[in-house]
């Protein structure tokens, strides 16, 4: 069996995980977000794509779910002693090497789909894991401070800020430009299944669809397209995706999230067995709705969810 996952960083890592663990002999391709890259002292880092990559290739910290185990932070301090920042972004010493091996082969000529393989033939992540695109796209969140408005890194207003200033707009700078990197089309276009993980709708999975091509494909792909709320009880399970779905004018809500998606896009939807009460609002989008735990708080409860979203695409399969 096929499958294409969107990814963005934690939400999407640590669903895959789940999916391994629940089909070991499934051909995965992961499309995941660039959006969320940034340069910093020099370096290309890219969260998203090496958060899946250390958690599928078992060098991820935990509890936070980003950056590697075990992590010591001479550079960073060293760096603080210069007065070089900036201070906000954690990257730790082996985190570093990460972004110094992928910022010199960009140098020396290779895209993002060719460095990103290149890391994973390390980590063995067991999936194929592919950039949105080769292009650069920066997600920028325009926000107003003191009456002023003014646009903010994607990791400034999420990273420093904490999204403690409403999001009024989210714009994914370069995407219009961008073309999908090598193999994301071809992939989508065979895939038997297509899921949406519980990764942020606005700024994961929606910056990947932003990408001309991206979206289009999905919604003319034969495979059935299921996604996964990560809205549990009207609020992110993690992080402030609250925040970047005000600024698109979507409730917090699973059933919002749905149909903000859009049975053009998907044709299933899991929620949470909290928000049972939401699966007929849902259908009535024409999207086919169960509700089931969501909560990934183990590998087996996490592939139990992807069981699910599996058995929900062979009930919808067109
Ligand atoms: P990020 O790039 O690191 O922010 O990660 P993603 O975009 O992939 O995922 C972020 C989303 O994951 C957040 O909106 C959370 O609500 C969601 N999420 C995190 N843990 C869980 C969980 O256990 N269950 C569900 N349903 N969603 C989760
Ligand atoms: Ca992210």
């Amino acid at each position: 069996m096929r499958i294409v996952v969107l990814a963005g960083g934690i939400g999407g890592a640590r669903f895959l995980r789940g999916l391994k663990q629940a089909v070991p002999d499934a051909e995965i391709t992961v499309v995941g977000n660039t959006g969320d890259d940034i340069h910093l002292f020099g370096l290309k880092v890219c969260p998203d794509l090496d958060t899946v990559m250390y958690t599928l290739g078992g060098g991820i910290h935990e509890e936070q779910g980003w950056g590697r185990e075990g992590e010591s932070f001479a550079v960073k301090d060293e760096l603080a002693a210069y007065g070089v920042g900036p201070e906000w972004f954690g990257l730790g010493d082996k985190d570093f090497a990460t972004h110094i091996v992928r910022t010199q082969m960009l140098g020396a000529g290779y895209p993002l789909s060719a460095v990103t393989e290149a890391l994973c033939a390390r980590w063995q992540p067991g999936v194929r894991l592919l950039p949105m695109s080769d292009d650069r796209v920066e997600t920028h969140v325009a926000i107003e401070v003191d009456g002023e408005q003014r646009a903010v890194h994607f990791q400034e207003y999420w990273v420093k800020l904490r999204a403690s200033v409403d999001a009024k707009a989210v714009v994914a700078v370069g995407a219009e430009a961008a073309k999908p990197a090598p193999g994301v089309l071809e992939a989508i276009a065979e895939a038997d299944v297509i899921l949406f993980p519980p990764s942020n709708p606005v700024v994961s999975v929606g910056t990947i669809l932003s990408v001309p091509g991206i979206r289009e494909a999905v919604a003319a792909a034969p495979a059935p397209v299921v996604g996964l709320s990560p809205i549990v009880g009207d609020a992110p399970v993690r992080g402030m995706a609250d925040k970047v779905l005000a600024a698109v004018g979507v409730e917090s809500t699973a059933a919002a999230v749905a149909r903000h998606y859009g049975s053009a896009l998907v044709d299933g939807w899991l929620v949470d067995t909290v928000d049972a009460g939401s699966v007929a609002e849902v259908e009535a989008a024409g999207i086919a709705c169960r509700a089931v735990p969501l909560m990934m708080t183990d590998a087996d409860a996490t592939a139990a969810m992807a069981r699910a979203a599996l058995a929900l695409a062979e009930e919808v399969r067109r």
